[in-house]
């Protein structure tokens, strides 16, 4: 493999498949360690409102720090952690790390909710919804105050198992969220028997509108498809000052993206609400940006 960096050539060699296999295979036996010996954490993207610019909420987003490995990025270890069959134990991870977070941030006075990343593979947990009742329970946490972001692929893959949970979720009063739209089958007549709130426009039309018609074509489509169904839309990969004006413009509701901010440890992000947040005495506290 060859690539230049500033200019310079950085040689490596393209890993074998006996290579990509044996890191994969490490990967899952170590991971349940991993959770253990504090390798693993949760980082948080904040979402801000359109056009108020409030902070509404965070998305919680799982980083492995990996002793050989260094950083290995959640598109590359999620799928071989589901694979195995052990992505329950990612899910309850997160879910506490967030939860715990939301908790602090009620006793200083603040509402912000957060999101969690679903697996196909927790759609297919028949006691997935009491496990998470009895998290919000322990954690205090007002049921409003979660989001499940699940992708349409996967509750596509078994959708007659996925369905009674996720009506389950949503009696609990969970925000259940549909991710990376426009990706899948995106089906409007399929959107409408789900039991959500929400759709986010994928990354990749958000960041192609700026410069590609078709684009801008399909983010104006699902800003005004998921508008006439009831929901909230939420655009991802706003990176540009112009594309959110121009998802402003549209009546899109939610932005996130680097624009806003990158996904920041909890050390970071509470440097980055500390300078956002109005608190004033016996007022409830405001998150603006
Ligand atoms: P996702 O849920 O669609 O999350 C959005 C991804 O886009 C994140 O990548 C985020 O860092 C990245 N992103 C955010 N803003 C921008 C932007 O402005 N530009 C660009 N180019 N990218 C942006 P990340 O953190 O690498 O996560 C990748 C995927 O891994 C997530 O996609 C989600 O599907 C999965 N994932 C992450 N955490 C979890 C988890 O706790 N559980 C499960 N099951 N999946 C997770
Ligand atoms: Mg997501
Ligand atoms: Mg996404
Ligand atoms: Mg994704």
């Amino acid at each position: 493999v060859r690539a230049t960096r500033g200019g310079e050539e950085v040689r490596g060699y393209a890993p074998s498949m006996g290579q990509i296999f044996l890191r994969r295979f490490q990967m899952v036996t170590q991971f349940r360690q991993a959770l253990e010996d504090g390798q693993v954490s949760v980082h948080y993207q904040p979402k801000v409102s359109l056009p108020g610019k409030h902070v509404l909420g965070v998305e919680a987003l799982v980083r492995w720090q990996h002793p050989e490995f260094g950083k290995v990025d959640p598109d590359e270890f999620v799928p071989a952690v589901e694979a195995a069959g052990l992505v329950g134990a990612l899910t309850s991870f997160v879910l506490e790390k967030a939860l715990d977070r939301v908790r602090r941030w009620l006793d200083e006075g603040l509402r912000i909710s957060v999101a969690v990343n679903l697996s196909v593979r927790n759609l297919a947990d028949a006691d997935f919804p009491a496990k998470v009742a009895d998290a919000l329970e322990r954690f205090g946490v007002p049921a409003e105050l979660l989001t499940f972001e699940l992708t349409e692929s996967g509750v596509m893959a078994d959708p007659q198992r996925a369905l009674p949970i996720l009506r389950e979720l949503h009696s609990l009063g969970i925000v259940l969220a549909v991710d990376d739209f426009g990706t899948g089958y995106s089906s409007l007549a399929y959107l409408r028997q789900l039991p959500v709130d929400q759709v986010k426009i994928d990354k990749s039309f958000v960041l192609g509108m700026g410069t590609d018609l078709g684009d801008l074509a399909v983010v104006r489509s699902i800003v005004e498809l998921g508008h006439s169904l009831g929901l909230t839309v939420v655009a991802e990969g706003v990176e540009e000052d112009v594309a959110r004006d121009q998802l402003e413009a549209m009546g899109c509701d939610v932005a996130q993206g680097y624009l806003i901010s990158r996904p920041l440890s909890e050390e970071r992000l509470e440097a980055w609400l500390q300078a956002r947040t109005a608190r004033s005495p016996g007022h409830k506290a405001e998150t603006v940006l």
